[in-house]
């Protein structure tokens, strides 16, 4: 039971123990069930859990928790960002097609057009912020259409509800990725949209240590059949990783406001630094989306993208930088600088990639809990040694 009006930083320590194990011991964190198996106490009545592939308590927690901060009906943990994905696209069937979002995921982008035309299921990529492309991508068998905002790595900004619109009268489902903004800041159900898909890999577990996915659908009924999906499919999360991601979800408040903070100060730093040619991020009034993304979301986040000159510059300030943890990923701790043309976009071809303005001289960067003034000073320092280059 929530308190009444609930805000979600409460809900964010409070969620994970309103189960009943919890609420009989009074323990204040959710217990490890390392358990792959359960008896069944009656010949011909099964209690809750059977098997963990279906069920685990500690799963349960978890899912519970996700549900509840999205604001939806049933809540799934998946193995990976990429397995909750997937597993969702396996509500589709073969003749189906998707409209998707230009500037998805990598990881994504490679099983839409590698793996799903082998089950005959086609897709259209189409700029979601132009809704006149997308009204004219519709077919009659258009099931789908999948979102990304903030997106990766350039930080497109698809306006959610009139996508939505789009979907309902054209009979179609819509998912969203929300792994950029969390449950904290956009609220992707409560506009309408059928499914929420996270890499809970970044943001909600925060810390770089485990590799986990959620989903959540707002409609009990798409809820059931993705529940029959996580368990055919078995792609889950184990009782250790639930763990730690119900343990980690409890900070991401105060972790993602203030690396939001910091984010800002970087972004007026680097728009006025000579060297930086272009700076991507939703708190920029110059950002193409800034408008629509500050009426769906209320955090501009703590991921930002810019651009230099060319390949020479950027490896030099990579090899500059002496705080950040040059690596994929985002959403940790420590700050993550990334080179999406060999990481998150090296899936993607060259002529692909680059028609998504994911040039060389492009980097993102993922803001974490450093001080911003050391951050700032490594900036300076390594954008120095990129200017002499
Ligand atoms: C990382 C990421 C994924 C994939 O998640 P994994 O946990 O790496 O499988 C999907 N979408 C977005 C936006 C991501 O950043």
């Amino acid at each position: 039971m929530s308190f009444p009006n609930e805000r979600l930083e409460t809900s964010l320590i409070l969620a994970s123990t309103r189960g009943d194990y919890e609420q009989k011991t009074g323990a204040v964190n959710v217990p490890i069930y390392l358990s792959s198996t359960f008896h069944q106490e009656s010949f011909d009545s099964f209690g809750p859990y059977d098997y963990s592939r279906s069920g685990n308590p500690t799963r349960d927690a978890l899912e519970k928790t996700i549900a509840e901060l999205e604001g939806g009906t049933r809540g799934f943990a998946f193995a990976t960002g990429i397995a909750s994905i997937t597993s969702a696209f396996m509500l589709l069937s073969a003749g189906d097609h998707i409209i998707i979002t230009e500037d998805v995921y990598g990881g994504t982008f490679r099983f839409v057009t590698e793996i799903l035309p082998r089950f005959a299921i086609e897709h259209t990529f189409v700029d979601l912020s132009n809704l006149e492309e997308v009204k004219n991508a519709i077919k009659p068998n258009t099931k789908l259409i999948y979102i990304e905002t903030p997106s990766n790595p350039r930080l497109g900004i698809t306006d959610i509800a009139s996508i939505v619109e789009i979907a309902k009268t054209n009979d179609c489902l819509t998912f969203l990725d929300n792994t950029f903004m969390t449950p904290l800041h956009q609220r992707p159900l409560e506009l309408g949209v059928d499914m929420v898909l996270h890499s809970a890999t970044k943001f909600l577990s925060g810390h770089s240590d485990i590799v986990a996915g959620l989903a959540v659908t707002k409609d009990e009924e798409l809820g059931k059949r993705l529940g029959f999906i996580q368990n055919s499919f078995g792609a889950v999360l184990g009782a250790q990783d639930s763990y730690t991601l119900i343990q980690n979800i409890k900070t991401m408040g105060i972790r993602f406001e203030k690396s939001t903070e910091a984010a800002q100060k970087i972004v007026d730093y680097l728009v006025k630094h000579p060297l930086v040619e272009e700076v991507f991020y939703p708190g920029l009034p110059t950002h193409p989306g800034h408008e629509i993304h500050a009426k769906q979301s209320t955090s501009a986040g703590a991921v930002l993208s810019f651009r230099l000159p060319n390949r020479a510059t950027t490896k030099a300030f990579v090899e500059s930088m002496k705080i950040p943890v040059f690596a994929v990923s985002l959403g940790g701790v420590e700050s993550i600088l990334s080179y999406p043309t060999t990481m998150s976009h090296g899936s993607m071809p060259k002529e692909e990639r680059e028609k998504r303005g994911i040039t060389d001289g492009l980097l993102r960067f993922s803001v974490g809990l450093e001080h911003v003034d050391d951050l700032l000073a490594d900036f300076e320092q390594a954008l120095k040694i990129a200017q002499e280059v």
